[in-house]
Formats: C-alpha cells, structure tokens, sequence
C-alpha cells in the first residue's frame, strides 16, 4: 500500500487556535482525506510546539507557577480544538514529550558527530515573537517587520550549527527537485536567500531556562527552531521505533506558512543532510489572508474563532469557504459577508438544490427508485480534479466539481424533465438516472472539503452502504448508481440561515 506522511507546522500553545491555523489544519486535513480514499496509508501529523520562551512568558500572565501544567492545559485546548471541528489527524506530537525529547538528544548528537557543532560567541538582535536572531538589514526603523518590535541585543556564549556548509548542496537539491519547495515563487525567495544571506546560525541559549538542555552542556538549552523541527521526526519514530520511523521518513508533504518558509527550506534540510537523513519531498507553503479587509489583530478585536464561525455555518462550509475563496498559496481575505454569499449561493443554490430537485423529480415521476442506467462520461472531471489535488490547487479541484454540478443544473433547465414527463418519458428516464448519477460521483469528489455533508447525499440518493466498500477507482466508473434503489430525501444539506452574519 503507497505511504503518504503529511505534517502541519506545530503550534505555539500561547494563545488558542484562530481561523488561520483552522486554515492550514483544515488545508492537511483535505489532503488527508484525499490520499485515504485513493488508498494509500496515511500519517498526517500536528502537535503542539512547547519549548518557546513565548510560552514561559504566557505561563507567568496566567498566573502558573510552574510551566508544564500551563502547557498541558493549553495543548489540551489545541488538541480538543481539532477533534470538536473532526480534523483527522493520526498523530498528535508535543515537544515536551519523552519521545521528542530523545529523538532531539539523539539527532543533536549525529550533527555533532558529523562537526556541524562548533562554540562561539554570539552578539546580535534577537526578536522574541520570531524566536530568531535578526539582522540589522531585515529591520524596519529599527523594528522587526512582522512584530513591529525592537528586537533585544543579545550576548552570550552559543552552539553552532554549520549550515553554511551546506549551501551548495542545498543549492543542487533546489535546483534539481523542483516540486520540494512550492509555489514557484517561494522557491525563488528560498534560493536566493540560501545562495547569497544563510550564514551558520546559533542553535542553543544560555540565557533561557525553559527548553531541552543541550547533550552535554546543562546550562544550555537547545533553540526552539532547531528543536521543534525535529517533531517531524520524532512523531514518526525517530529515536524511539525504528521501524515506524523506516516506514514513514520522509515525509511527503510539510505545510507551512509563507512566514516560515525558509526554516522548512534551509535550516531543516541542511539539518537532515548533516544527520544523515532523506529530505521531505515537498515544503508547500500558503499565504496568509486579512479579515474583512484587515489583518487579524488582537487589538483591532477581529480575531476569528474557528469554533465559532464553525457554529453558525457548519464545519463543512466554513472548510469549503476557505479552500475555494483564497487561492492556495496566495493570499487572500476572508470575509464573513462572502462566506454567507458562498454559503447560499455555491452551497445552497448549486449543491444543495440539485440534490432537493433531482430527489423530488425521481420521488414524483418514478415513484423515488433509480430508473435505468443512461450512458455518460465524466471521466474528464475526475482527471481535473485528481490532477489539482495532487497540485494542492484546492480551488481547481473545487472548480473541477461545480463546473459538473452546474451542468447538471444546466440540464435541469434545458431539459424540462416537467414537460418531459408528458412527451417523451425514456428521455425523462435517462436525465434523472444522469442526474442521480452525477450526484452519487460528486459524493466522493466532495467528501475530502465536505466530510458530513458528502456521506448525507449518499444516504439520500439510496446508495450509502452500497458506496461505503468502493475504492476511489471503482467510485469513478460511470453506472455506479443501481436500477431501482431507493432515494430517500432528507433535510435540505444548507439550511438558510437565521440571519445574515455581521462581520
Ligand atoms: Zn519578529
């Protein structure tokens, strides 16, 4: 059975999930179920990144005397998050587990044993909210560009790793692996910044307390980065099953944000090439998106609580939102009063009342069984979409299956089946068996953006038990809908709302 290992970045636990990590989670989780229904066996991977100073500092402000109950909290909240709102992961990795933290230990030592880890002293800007050191250059007057911070000037005696050593490997693995940095342009800003900026970089703090101490130096600990990257690995096995490990490294997919591109793209393979190890076969990185036209800021109050948005629209239309809305890759906005507009308009005028029509014809003109099997062809919509999924085009692939869905709308029109249920009855017969049909098909091409709302139609087209054993490729033979099974017309899939949503 093919493997396919796929990981979110892990997660700060300083503050609770908001609608952009939904967005990743959600991005991996589609991918997820995508890879399960084609039939591979799959790792999808997300945790929780402990070992920040962030979170040392959000411990005091809440009050903790110690940071490990704090810490057990907040990623229980991370964790409890991604069951309530169904994400599938398999595997949950913290950093502040025993298993992470021997897989560190063991890794730190392949590096340094290869002489990748040298001591020196280190003089430099070191923004908190990055966990990084800075450079005068990177400054916008004076201040981190992304925290809007001064960084603090920072002094003290560090680990090394030789990353520059690595460039021109680096360098012949970009160039010759196209799909391991995406979207292109991504690629572009990584080799560059590899080719002329990566400089050997600090990977240990002696002046923080909280943190996996380095092998052989207690008074240091490990830096964050250097650490928390290892999670890909020790969530697979690394240093604790040997086996699990063989079988799932490398990974197939990492996912991340733009903003973090380049430790996933020149700190992390040059690490795994120094330990020896294979590198992930794609890094894809996403853009980010403003609410309602504005960054998301605790102090402009527009931070969105995927819980909540999830509460009102339902799971499935808030995920189908975010993939088809923003381009993924791209950035993009979220806006509540287009999520309402895709909600009635997508879902509920295309999806849910092809599904309302289609049932009500079939229970009126033929008594609500399955006519017989008309011939048709949507070998070309499965083609398109299978190939945007495996490009992580989320919205082609959406795309793929409206464009099916609003031909049959289409044909709805055309066709008249009102008239032609007193004309020409064997024509009738044939447009409901290829709507029912189509219906049955968009099922399984919606099922990884629509997860409840895909096994509903199965159910209400009459064929939920007769789908459930089918693999992807029998799923796709047109017929698949037999002669004279049962529709059974449920609750509309896309309710109108109580009212319209504010932003
Ligand atoms: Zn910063």
């Amino acid at each position: 059975m093919p493997k396919y290992y796929l990981t979110t970045p892990i997660y700060y636990v300083n503050d609770v999930p908001h609608i952009g990590h939904f967005y990743t989670t959600v991005a991996a989780d589609v991918l997820a179920r995508y890879r399960r229904r084609r039939g591979d066996e799959v790792m999808f991977l997300t945790g929780t990144d402990e070992n920040s100073q962030k979170n040392v500092e959000a411990a005091a402000k809440n009050g903790y005397a110690e940071i490990q109950p704090y810490l057990d909290m907040m990623s229980g909240r991370w964790r409890e998050t991604w069951t309530a709102l169904d994400i599938s992961f398999d595997d949950f990795i913290r950093t502040t587990e025993d298993r992470h933290k021997k897989a560190v230990e063991k890794f730190w030592r392949a590096v340094e044993a290869k002489g990748d880890i040298y001591q020196g002293d280190y003089e430099g800007l070191y923004c908190a909210g990055c966990e990084a050191f800075v450079l005068e250059s990177e400054l916008v007057d004076g201040k981190c560009a992304i925290h809007k911070k001064e960084p603090n000037r920072l002094k003290e005696k560090n680990w090394f790793f030789r990353l520059s050593g690595y460039r021109e490997k680096l360098l012949a693995h970009i160039d010759a692996h196209p799909e391991f940095i995406q979207p292109v342009g991504r690629r572009n800003e990584v080799r560059s910044y590899v080719d002329k900026f990566m400089s050997d970089v600090s990977i240990s703090r002696e002046s923080m307390k909280w943190g996996i101490p380095v092998p052989g130096d207690a008074k240091s600990v490990i830096y964050v980065w250097f650490d928390a990257l290892i999670n890909y690995l020790s969530g697979v096995g690394y240093g604790t099953d040997d086996a699990a490990f063989a079988k799932w490294w490398p990974a197939d997919l990492h996912l991340v944000g733009k903003d973090i591109i380049k430790f996933h793209c020149a700190l992390w393979p040059a690490m795994l090439l120094s330990a020896g190890l294979p590198l992930p076969r794609t890094v894809f990185a996403h853009g980010f998106f403003t609410v309602n036209g504005d960054k998301m800021s605790k102090s402009l109050g527009n931070v969105v609580d995927p819980k909540g948005v999830c509460a009102t629209y339902g799971i499935d239309p808030v995920r189908y939102f975010l993939l088809r809305e923003i381009g993924f890759g791209s950035d993009g906005d979220f806006s509540l009063a287009r999520l309402a507009e895709r909600y009635a308009g997508d879902l509920g005028n295309d999806l849910g009342n092809l599904l309302h029509r289609t049932l009500s014809m079939t229970e009126k003109y033929f008594a609500g069984k399955v006519p017989a099997p008309a011939t048709g062809d949507t070998a070309a919509v499965w083609t398109a979409y299978e190939a945007a999924m495996d490009g992580l085009d989320f919205a082609a692939a959406l795309d793929a299956a409206w464009g099916l869905m609003r031909d049959s709308n289409r044909l709805v029109d055309t066709e008249k089946p009102w008239v032609l249920a007193k004309t020409d009855t064997v024509r009738l017969a044939n447009v409901m068996y290829t709507l029912l049909e189509r219906l049955r098909q968009l099922s399984w091409l919606l099922e990884p953006f629509l997860p409840h709302i895909a096994p509903k139609i199965r159910e209400q087209l009459g064929c939920a038990a007769a789908e459930q054993g089918k693999t992807w490729e029998q799923a796709k033979i047109w017929g698949g809908l037999p002669e004279g099974g049962t529709i059974s017309k449920g609750e509309p899939l896309f309710p109108r709302l109580e009212e319209p949503k504010k932003a």
